[in-house]
């Protein structure tokens, strides 16, 4: 089985933006808010959302699985109150669980949490609890910079974050770190903001993380788009850790953090196959996602990161691990609803 561990619905029902336009009206004027969360969105509508986008790029890549959350771009927690984003969140969780729910042998889902810049993240943790109790969920995204290209919260590994971290552990989840919108004009959203963030999450992990993984042994974050610069710069980061006087970052730092595959080209997934241990690497595209064209020089979607992944010459028990069993590894709960919906035999 081929698992993508990076999807966003980034083709949902246009009632889903009516509702966010009528709640962003009502932060001037409350009598135009939305009267209800339901957004009266048919499973039909959903339907075809997915299979004329995501569905259909899975059966043409050769994918089986996706992880799959909200539009990452879409989380915004910048925008409004922590009320507009606790309502915002649940919304979008909800709909995920409809896709997971109607497309079991396709997607299973991830959630957003209802971040707000400022606002301690121990109000986030009912969220996450609801979508992995109830919904069957199996991970989070976690935004490290909630102002959305200001950087104002302190760093991941500080104890203002703990309350998150310990209910992960609690349910066995790992998250992403993945950052929302820019609101900031001088960083573009997924051509900086999002490689910014990666890169600075795994810096801050290098700075403090050796504290933060003694106090949860069992904390697991996956760092998207190939890890922002970081496998590019390897040999700075390791420099770096060294200078800083700290064991090798391999010893403590890689049992706790993996890399996505969302890198969109063959020297750059074979530069990250080539630096990052096999054991820390996941498959993923983040189709439909922010690069959605046709390479002219490979004649194929920048996005269909399988291809690269097919083309790396490495053994095919190393190809298995980047495609599925790592995954099994960082999210335990994709294996349990795997064997629960019996597209997994039982160990
Ligand atoms: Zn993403």
């Amino acid at each position: 089985m081929i698992i993508d561990c990076h999807g966003h619905y980034t083709t949902e029902p246009g009632k889903l933006g009516v509702f966010r336009d009528k709640q962003l009206a009502g932060l001037a004027d409350g009598n135009r808010k939305p009267t209800t969360e339901n957004l009266g969105i048919t499973d039909d509508e959903i339907r075809v959302t997915i299979e004329g986008a995501q569905k259909k790029q899975q059966i043409e890549r050769g994918t089986d699985m996706t992880i799959f959350s909200p539009r990452a771009a879409g989380m915004a927690h910048h925008v409004g109150t922590e009320a507009t984003s606790q309502q915002w969140t649940r919304v979008c969780n909800d709909l995920i669980y409809r896709v997971t729910e109607l497309f079991q042998d396709n997607f299973i889902g991830v959630c957003q949490l209802p971040q707000s810049p400022g606002v301690p993240i121990k109000n986030s943790v009912a969220e996450l609890e609801r979508c992995v109790k109830e919904l069957d969920f199996v991970g989070c995204n976690l935004n490290p910079d909630p102002s959305g290209g200001y950087w104002k919260e302190p760093p991941l590994t500080d104890k203002q974050w703990y309350p998150i971290y310990e209910k992960m552990c609690e349910l066995d989840v790992p998250a992403m770190v993945h950052v929302s919108s820019s609101c900031n004009p001088a960083v573009h959203a997924t051509g900086a903001h999002y490689i910014n963030g990666d890169t600075t999450a795994f810096m801050q992990l290098i700075q403090n993380g050796q504290q933060l993984f003694k106090d949860f042994p069992k904390l697991r974050f996956i760092i998207p788009h190939g890890g922002g610069a970081v496998p590019f710069h390897w040999g700075r980061y390791r420099g770096l850790a060294q200078d800083m006087g700290k064991p090798p970052i391999e010893e403590w730092l890689l049992p706790h953090v993996f890399f996505d595959t969302c890198v969109y080209h063959q020297p750059g997934i074979n530069l990250l196959a080539e630096v990052i241990p096999i054991d820390n690497i996941m498959f993923a595209s983040e189709m439909v996602g922010a690069v959605k064209g046709v390479d002219p020089k490979s004649g194929h979607n920048y996005d269909d990161t399988k291809r690269y992944v097919d083309a790396l010459k490495i053994s095919a028990a190393d190809k298995a691990k980047i495609f599925e069993t790592n995954v099994y590894k960082v999210y335990p709960r994709v294996k349990k609803r795997l064997e629960k919906l019996g597209k997994l035999k039982k160990a």
